[in-house]
């Protein structure tokens, strides 16, 4: 059967998106328009029928949103049904609705035009709020206000969606994706939103494989017809051929396979069959994916990327903003660790409009672009050493690529530290600070930065670009981009040597290790920790815990002598079989 590559690189009748939601599924379209709402500005003669109107459509979409609330507290989790119960108190804010009604008695038009211009004006003032979240639940409350317009209007939710299609839609409010699951929508794509829409989140709780973010699915869909949905790495292809249909029936038939047995890994250590335990930790991108983290039985937060809340709040959050944030994430895991790595912005990742670089990814990234605006830094910094009171919070520094960047940064966190002493504010004086081993200078200096940090954590997604040279994102290079090349391994077995000279642990946060055939050979170069997409530890707990770790390490002697990635990648995929491992490469 082809590789996962070569169907990719040959497809042109692909949509590339954002993984939101792992899983594969193949099934019929539905395209789901929204209705536009005509709104009229006609004037009224009857000020009292009109107030009765409105104070009917208001009790009637407080009906549906409470229906919609139950049903979220039945299937979710807490946090994720407050979406709706936070529309509801907006439905409820007396100020908004006294000034509704005012204007219905005074201005004498059709309360239509008075909410959806009062709601308007309601959305505008939290798009300008720097407070968090108020970028997403502003366009929440555009789902309200077409409620209450539709309700107004006396017209219904249009519902003639059948079972099991894949939704295909410009973007979705969390109360569409939520009455979808109620009819077994099987997949979810959207032409808007990214990993933190609320779309993204319910997709991910109700396990629905969903891509986000594709631009134009909408306009090359066609509804009916047949797509696939590949969750786990971001794709949809539109009336596939019949090799691609086959490549993904075989993967989805596999993962069914794999998942049999899996539950009971939850609650057991990575431990290899002679006795070395490995922390299987999680990388964490949104807040939202806690609970995936705690119910897969993960070891703590490997990786917590921080700039992923600039994306979602659409700017940098103030301190106290931010404090919240941490305590609120390093409480949920207690006493599990939670690793916090500084805004790793610039690159592909949250723009800061400021700069514009030919050459992102070798510009102002990371602790570049922290260096060069100490004051956000500083904010930062004090956030994460407030929210570190119950010491279970370390602090890592991405994109570090000099002794003196790492240097520096210590001075900066010296100083915080001494400016919160005066404030007499509490923090961990011990929190661990780390950084990211990503770029090759710090690969080749890793033994003087091992002397000087708490902990090592291998970023392989960028390690490996930079030390082949391949855009990580580039579908014309992806064949260069090798994460079994010997290059990698030489340097990751490297690194891991000289972290070991001076007891300092090494931790490997990039894609690499959720690539299950990767992990005998990762265990094998002497790693103690790896962490990955929650969605992925359990696998990696289950392979751990099926091969000896002389055995891996052998197998790792061996491919360190080897040249090319081939010959390496046919030695792991023997150890496989020699084991006894099912091989799940490919599949997450
Ligand atoms: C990495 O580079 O491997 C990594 C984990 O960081 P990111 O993917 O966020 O750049
Ligand atoms: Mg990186």
């Amino acid at each position: 059967m082809k590789s996962f590559k070569e169907i990719i690189s040959k497809a042109n009748n692909k949509i590339a998106g954002i993984a939101a939601a792992p899983g594969i599924i193949i099934g019929k379209s539905y395209l789901f328009a929204k209705e536009k709402i005509e709104i009229s500005k006609s004037p009224i003669d009857d000020i009292e029928e009109a107030l009765k109107n409105f104070e009917e459509a208001l009790a009637l979409s407080k009906k549906e949103l409470n229906k919609i609330f139950n049903i979220a507290r039945e299937k979710m989790d807490e946090i994720r049904a407050a979406i709706f119960e936070a529309h509801l108190m907006i439905l409820d804010d007396e100020f908004l609705l006294s000034s509704i009604r005012k204007r219905i008695k005074e201005e004498k038009v059709q309360p239509e035009y008075i909410v959806a211009t009062e709601i308007s004006k309601y959305q505008q003032i939290m798009v300008q709020s720097s407070e968090y979240y108020m970028k997403e639940r502003a366009q929440d409350i555009e789902d309200i206000k077409n409620r209450i317009i539709r309700n107004l209007q006396k017209k219904r939710w249009q519902s003639k969606i059948e079972k099991d299609v894949i939704v295909i839609s410009e973007s979705l409010t969390p109360a569409d994706t939520l009455l979808f699951t109620k009819h077994e929508t099987k997949g979810f794509v959207t032409d808007h939103g990214g990993l933190t829409s609320h779309a993204a989140i319910i997709s991910r709780s109700f396990n629905i494989p969903a891509v986000v973010g594709t631009h134009n699915a909408t306009q090359i869909i066609k509804d009916g017809e047949l797509v696939i949905v590949d969750g786990f790495h971001g794709y949809v292809f539109y009336n596939p051929t019949e090799e691609q249909i086959n490549f993904y029936s075989e993967k989805q038939k596999k993962l069914i396979e794999l998942q049999k047995g899996l539950e009971e890994f939850k609650d057991k250590d990575a431990i290899t069959t002679d006795g070395k335990k490995i922390n299987v930790e999680a990388n964490v991108d949104v807040t939202g994916e806690i609970d995936l983290v705690i119910s897969a039985g993960a070891s703590g937060i490997g990786l917590y990327r921080s700039e992923q809340l600039l994306d979602e709040i659409g700017g940098f959050p103030s301190e106290d903003e931010q404090a919240l944030i941490y305590s609120k994430l390093a409480s949920r895991v207690y006493p599990l660790i939670c690793t916090i790595r500084a805004f790793d912005v610039g690159g592909d990742k949250f723009k800061f409009q400021d700069y514009k670089e030919p050459n992102p990814f070798l510009g102002l990234r990371g602790i570049r672009f922290l260096l060069d605006n100490q004051n956000l830094f500083k904010e930062q910094i004090r956030a994460v050493l407030r929210a570190s009171v119950h010491k279970n919070i370390k602090f890592m520094i991405p994109m570090v690529s000099t002794l003196d960047e790492l240097w520096e940064t210590k001075k900066i966190i010296e100083e915080c530290k001494k400016e919160l002493r005066k404030d007499k504010i509490h923090f961990d004086s011990k929190m661990k600070i780390g950084i990211m081993v990503e770029v090759p200078s710090t690969a080749v200096m890793s033994k003087d930065f091992a002397s000087e940090v708490d902990f090592f954590s291998i970023g392989t997604n960028d390690l490996i670009q930079y030390l082949m040279a391949v855009d990580r994102g580039n579908d014309l290079v992806a064949d260069l981009y090798q994460e079994f090349s010997p290059v990698v391994l030489r340097t990751i077995h490297y690194i891991v040597q000289g972290a070991k000279e001076f007891d300092t642990p090494v931790s490997l946060c990039g894609e690499m290790a959720a690539d299950t055939l990767a992990i005998p050979i990762l265990v094998g170069l002497g790693l103690d920790s790896i962490s990955m997409s929650p969605a992925t530890i359990l696998y990696a707990k289950r392979i751990i815990n099926s091969f000896s770790y002389k055995k891996a390490k052998a197998m790792a002697e061996e491919c360190l002598q080897m040249k090319t990635e081939k010959e390496i990648q046919q030695r792991i995929l023997k150890f496989f079989e020699e084991n006894n491992i099912s091989r799940t490469r490919n599949i997450i």
